[in-house]
């Protein structure tokens, strides 16, 4: 007979065996901490591994049809497998019905809700008799402030919403992988319908995986037409609750507040659907909604708490910020000592400006604190490069999409200008420069400078921006750098209608520049066996990755050109290695390293205009 147990220290009571090495038992789910290998075992002795009763065990060697003298009676391998396989399965039967009870049992959270569609259709306007209606006229003592997002009491329940209109912040948010919002309300205009913004909002809301409540906004007017909205809905393949399918529409007018009482209603019961639920007692953990420098009260910071309850002097960290909870406000003003589960508050204390999506957690000291932001730091060097990379147009033709389905190809546009009349110009033109190959798709067009906003729309749907007339700002140029965005500024209108021919044509030839990405120092050189050297090396800025070309310096001079061979962490390959830590480089052609030589990491990157 032979039973191997390897198990952790000390944790021996709540262990389970939870995987056997031995005949017919290699299927079998590792739930536990333990490893058992089973060959042949007493019936005692495999319940007292298992740690059961052995009257348990002799019921489930009945229950399976299994012969036994007494307790002390010797299973077979096959047996004891079998045996172990079904008290696992049970088990985890048993543990999932737990969770499910213990979920079941925890309180219900208030939805958190995110307002998006097309601009002009009534968003601000929506929050702002929401914010005004429901929490203005509170006797907290305190100034009804925007923090990022408010509370709306209602006789059924609280609703929480996300007080920046349009798609930006739930965007960026979203970028982050934060799941802040539970539910979106896509508002359309009644005298209007569904609009090119209004799609793009539908697609974020599905892309997040979050159901949609459509609010038919402005139904005082005399020329809503609710049927036109249903309509426009039926053609985008959503049947309205109305025509029998599930999508749920409220006709609000945010002008005189009817249908609003009915649209919070709704959310109610779309959230019981959800069952959202939170644990009051867990360790706390939220999400940043914005983060802004006040010049007298310093930085402020709103979350939205997702789990637990933070408190005043308790620490937290957010991505490579962190701070002591000085002061916690909420939107109409009062300060709270503590707050729980979908509650925003506004947090004094942090040391640094945190970005809207962040998670934040709770921690136990400064200590942790700053260790966590320094790791954060670093993340965030290794996430830059790889953003960059990931928004990388790499030239003009990019630009071009294969439609899906056919072989017609569109290019992406967002048009800003100096006035309505330029605007209908250029949109005559463009309709004209399309193609029975090419489709010059036009996502938005709009009055003013290009914004930070316009920015986000076109990396995410991989378009292009034209401004006409007017110039972007210095923020709004650095963002579409960042976010590798082709933004260009016209005067003439030739001009515009020439680089469209050109993309259409797709002759706009790209330029490239060597940007660098990282340096790592070589700290130590070891001989392979086989020939070859690998050099210890410490990345001492930016990052290292496989893909990279690199060049070596020694002082001043480069002294070789090429591409990485190998990049190892210890012993395993890896992709990428960030600044701060340890790894092994190993160059294509080139072994005549010394120590205190730099190994630079570059990568192509084309050169845009604006
Ligand atoms: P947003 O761009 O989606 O935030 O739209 P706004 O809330 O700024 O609204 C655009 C315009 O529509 C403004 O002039 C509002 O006063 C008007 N508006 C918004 N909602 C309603 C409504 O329910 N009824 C009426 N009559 N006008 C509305």
């Amino acid at each position: 007979m032979c039973v191997l147990i390897t198990r952790r220290a000390g944790r021996r009571r709540n262990c389970v065996a939870s995987r056997v090495r031995g005949r017919g038992a290699s299927q079998l789910n590792s739930t536990g901490d333990r490893e058992v290998t089973v060959s042949k075992i007493r019936i005692y002795q495999l319940a007292k591994e298992l740690s059961i009763d052995t009257s348990d065990m002799l019921e489930v060697l009945d229950n399976m049809g299994v012969a036994y003298k007494s307790h002390a009676s010797t299973l077979d391998e096959e047996t004891a497998a079998a045996v172990l396989e079904l008290i696992n399965e049970q088990r985890g039967l048993e543990a999932k019905r737990q969770k499910e009870q213990a979920w079941q049992a925890l309180p219900h959270r208030a939805p958190v809700v995110a307002i998006m569609g097309h601009v002009d259709h009534g968003k601000t306007s929506l929050l702002d008799y929401l914010r005004k209606s429901h929490i203005a006229d509170k006797e907290a003592g305190g100034i009804t402030q925007h923090i990022g997002a408010f509370e709306v009491e209602t006789k059924g329940g609280r609703v929480v919403f996300i007080d920046t209109p349009g798609h930006e912040a739930f965007t960026s948010i979203r970028e982050r992988g934060a799941k802040v919002a539970d539910i979106a309300v896509v508002v359309i205009a009644a005298d209007d319908g569904i609009m090119p913004q209004t799609k793009e909002a539908i697609a974020h809301a599905k892309a997040a995986d979050i159901p949609i409540l459509f609010a038919v906004s402005k139904i005082d007017l005399p020329s809503a037409n609710l049927e036109k909205v249903n309509n426009d809905l039926m053609r985008e393949g959503l049947v309205p609750e109305a025509f029998g399918g599930d999508v749920v529409v409220a006709p609000i007018s945010s002008k005189t507040g009817e249908g609003i009482p009915n649209l919070l209603d709704t959310l109610l019961l779309m959230a019981e659907m959800e069952d959202l639920r939170a644990d009051p007692g867990a360790d706390p953990v939220g999400v940043i909604v914005e983060s802004r420098l006040d010049r007298q009260a310093g930085v402020l910071v709103t979350i939205i708490v997702q789990q637990g309850a933070f408190s005043v002097g308790d620490y937290l960290v957010a991505g490579e910020s962190w701070g002591k909870i000085k002061a916690m406000i909420t939107a109409d003003g009062a300060r709270v000592k503590s707050t729980g589960p979908s509650t925003p508050v506004q947090i004094l204390g942090f040391s640094g400006m945190p970005v809207a999506g962040e998670q934040v957690e709770w921690v136990p000291d400064d200590q942790v604190a700053k260790e966590i932001a320094a790791e954060g730091r670093n993340e965030r060097a290794v996430q830059e490069v790889e953003e960059a990379d990931k928004h990388r147009i790499r030239s003009m033709a990019d630009l071009l999409h294969s439609m899906q389905g056919s072989q017609k190809k569109e290019i992406n546009l967002v048009l800003r200008c100096d006035a309505q009349g330029s605007l209908e110009a250029i949109r005559g033109v463009l309709a004209r420069e399309s193609t029975d190959e090419v489709e010059i798709k036009i996502l938005l067009a709009a009055i003013g400078a290009p914004t930070e906003a316009d920015i986000l729309l076109a990396s995410t749907a991989q378009a292009a921006i034209f401004a006409f007339g007017v110039n972007p700002s210095g923020p709004v140029k650095k963002a579409a750098e960042y976010k590798r965005v082709v933004l260009k500024s016209f005067r003439v209108i030739y001009d515009l209608i020439d680089e469209i021919g050109a993309m259409v044509k797709g002759e706009t030839e790209p330029e490239y520049r060597e940007e660098q990405i990282g340096q790592a120092e070589v700290r130590a050189l070891f001989k392979l066996p086989k020939g070859g050297v690998v050099a210890g090396c410490m990345v001492v800025s930016g990052k290292i990755t496989r893909s990279a070309k690199a060049r070596v310096l020694r002082g001043k001079e480069e002294i070789w050109r090429g591409s990485i061979e190998d990049l190892k962490r210890f012993k395993d390959d890896v992709r990428e290695v960030a600044q701060g830590y340890e790894c092994g480089i190993r160059l294509a052609g080139f072994d005549d390293f010394k120590v205190g030589d730099i190994v630079e990491a570059t990568q192509l990157v084309e050169v845009l205009e604006s």
